[in-house]
């Protein structure tokens, strides 16, 4: 696998297995049937209790059944899902990096024995609600409320395009207090057995397609007091989670576009035009240059960004650069990966267009691209532009 610098050789014989683990997983167990799950839009759920036993979900947490493992190995986890597909990564990050994170750092003793080993041991399924109808790049303005009743709290609204909401136990809801003064946005365990919560899926996808991803909606549901995050208010809450999404997000995007690489490389010194491979051509070989040595400072930009995790120095917009860039130069070299396969390019049978049509999902969600330039741009300048 494409490591060109040898970053690998650094890594700790921990890392390396954890690496291993999850390449042969992916090998044996998701490979094969990935692309009829991307062509029927399924996700391969009853793996979901084995990648908990193989650690995939926020190894990286201390505690309640977390091995607390490098930020190194996390983010090579993330690499060897997201070299199978996104979707695949998608799930481990939702469940680790905005579901179980969120519970350990502002959660309750009691939440987080409830929840903690039973989501990291893929017993537990749970989903993120933030993004609303209105509602996607600007959360602050969300309209999902809740008010205080002498029971707990009554929660009113609707989160859309949620990974995993459908198979979900219990999704992370966020929504504005409206009890409270100034109507701080808090943090809501809502498990999705509750009367008034409803999660229809969303099947017109046509990108992360071997993914899950629907509504929640809320219906006067009520909640115990015991439910809500105690450790938290305001933004700070969702947008903590999405740094840890974001820092595995610019992991993951590295596996991506390994993957055409490597799909692109084997298929050019396969494939015979004119009498010979097509490697021998200098446009191809431009091409596949061009896509190591982008993949290669991608992979530079994340090992740096997992030792500031490591001494506690990594800033949110560090992560917003790597998140851009790495996952742009994933969408670019899919594509150039494509075309170097030809019509067969455009089959299942070729993971490029695949990782490719993932890519607009991953370009956009999580703070899409341009979002990400705007918090580059304010943090360089000290102007905000986003409004
Ligand atoms: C498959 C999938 C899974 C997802 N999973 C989750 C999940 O689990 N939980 C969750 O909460 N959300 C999830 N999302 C939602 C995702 O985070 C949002 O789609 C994303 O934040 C963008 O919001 P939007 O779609 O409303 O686009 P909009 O905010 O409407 O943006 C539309 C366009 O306008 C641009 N734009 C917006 N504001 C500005 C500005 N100030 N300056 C310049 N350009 C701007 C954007 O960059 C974009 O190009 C998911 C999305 C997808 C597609």
């Amino acid at each position: 696998m494409l490591d060109y610098v040898d970053l690998e050789e650094d890594l700790s014989a921990e890392e390396k297995l954890i690496r291993d683990t999850a390449r042969e997983f992916v090998a044996e167990e998701v490979q094969p049937e990935i692309a009829d799950h991307y062509e029927n839009g399924t996700f391969p759920t009853e793996l979901i209790p084995e990648m908990g036993e193989l650690g995939f979900y926020a190894p990286n947490l201390e505690g309640y059944g977390s091995p607390n493992v490098s930020e190194h190995a996390y983010g090579l986890l993330m690499q060897e899902l997201e070299a199978c597909d996104s979707g695949l990564r998608s799930m481990a990050s939702v469940q680790g990096a905005l579901v179980m994170y969120p519970i350990h750092a502002f959660g309750s003793e009691a939440q987080k024995e409830e929840w903690l080993p039973a989501l990291g041991r893929g017993e537990a399924v749970g989903c993120f609600g933030l993004t609303e109808p209105d509602h996607g790049s600007n959360p602050a303005g969300m309209e999902t409320r809740a008010e205080r009743d002498a029971d707990g709290y009554v929660l009113n609204g609707s989160k859309t395009w949620i990974t995993n909401s459908p198979i979900a136990d219990v999704a992370v809801v966020w929504a504005r207090d409206t009890s409270a003064d100034d109507s701080p946005i808090r943090g809501f365990l809502v498990e999705t057995d509750r009367d008034g919560v409803s999660t229809n899926k969303i099947d017109e996808k046509l990108s992360m397609r071997a993914s899950v991803t629907g509504e929640i909606g809320l219906s006067d549901v009520r909640v115990p007091e015991e439910n809500v995050l105690p450790d938290v208010e305001g933004m700070k809450g969702p947008l903590s989670c999405l740094t840890q999404a974001r820092y595995g997000i610019a992991w993951g995007a590295i596996g991506a576009a390994r993957d055409c690489f490597e799909t692109a490389r084997d298929y050019q010194l396969d494939r015979d035009q004119f009498g010979g491979p097509i490697a021998r051509f200098q446009i191809q070989q431009q091409k596949l240059s061009e896509m190591a040595t982008q993949i290669t400072l991608a992979q530079l930009l994340a090992y740096r960004l997992a030792d500031l995790k490591e001494d506690g120095r990594l800033r949110p917009q560090h992560v917003s650069m790597a998140k851009r860039n790495n996952v742009r130069m994933a969408r670019n070299q899919a594509r150039v990966a494509r075309e170097m396969l030809g019509g067969n390019g455009i089959t299942t049978d070729y993971s490029p267009m695949r990782h490719m049509s993932n890519m607009e999902t991953v370009y956009t969600y999580e703070g899409t691209h341009d979002i990400h330039s705007l918090i580059l741009g304010q943090d360089l300048t000290g102007i905000a532009a986003f409004e």
